[in-house]
């Protein structure tokens, strides 16, 4: 990793909010570019290498999903979502097409940081783990952490960087139980408040669609009922 600069590409149309991000995580020791429409902004996140993409929902030309559906075609690369407060419904919509995390306007540059070095820390926590070897998830599932890629009965499973994380995570401890609260902590690196816990369930949902035989009825991931989920051996 050595001493180059993390990139971020701040895809908002707001100029006052766009520089205000930009000075500020410039000046944090991040290199930052700015696209001020949906179009921009998913021609730069495709062709240019960014380590996180921070997406304003309502964009001119192409709004905040369509960017995060056109991102998600093509790259893994971690994308935090800007939503107007309170607007639980976009929040959702967000993490269940792919979004890694949300952050609701208006925010204050402390709890941007915190977002933004969060997600970092998880890519080079992921990148630690990597120098392991490749691991059995038990049935049809593997996980190889050389290239991050998961395997059902040896086809390949697309999955969100967070969504291999979670994955990760819950089968390198089997048949251990997790809250909703510990898997923030552990997963998404820090204390979520409130109904906020609601991301893992939405993650785990997406999860289960995604390597699950039967999603209503998961083999793999389970959920024990009032106290959280555990990956399952059996
Ligand atoms: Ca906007």
């Amino acid at each position: 990793m050595g001493t180059e600069k993390r990139r971020i590409l701040i895809v908002e149309d707001e100029k006052n909010i766009a520089m205000l991000l930009s000075f500020n995580l410039g000046r944090a020791g991040f290199d930052t570019d700015v696209a001020e429409d949906g179009e921009i902004g998913l021609r730069k996140a495709l062709s240019d290498k960014f380590d996180i993409v921070l997406l304003d929902i309502m964009l001119p030309k192409l709004d905040g999903f369509k960017v995060l559906e056109g991102i998600r075609t093509r790259s893994n690369v971690p994308v935090i979502m800007v939503t107007a407060r309170d607007d639980e419904k976009d929040k959702i919509l967000g993490l269940e097409n792919g979004a890694d995390d949300y952050i609701t306007k208006p925010f204050s540059m402390r709890e941007l940081m915190a977002r933004v070095k969060a997600n970092i820390r998880r890519t080079a926590m992921v990148s630690g783990a990597a120098a392991e070897s490749g691991m059995s998830a038990g049935g049809a599932l593997t996980i190889n952490t050389e290239n991050f890629q998961v395997y059902k009965s040896g086809r390949p499973i697309e999955l969100t960087q967070r969504e291999y994380e979670l994955l990760t995570f819950l089968a390198s401890h089997p048949d251990k139980v997790f809250s909703r609260v510990d898997l923030m902590e552990q997963v998404w690196n820090y204390g979520y408040v409130g109904d906020d816990v609601r991301t893992v369930d939405v993650t785990v949902r997406r999860l289960r669609e995604k390597i699950e035989d039967d999603p209503a009825s998961p083999r793999y991931i389970l959920t024990r009922r009032g106290v959280g989920y555990y990956y399952s051996t059996l």
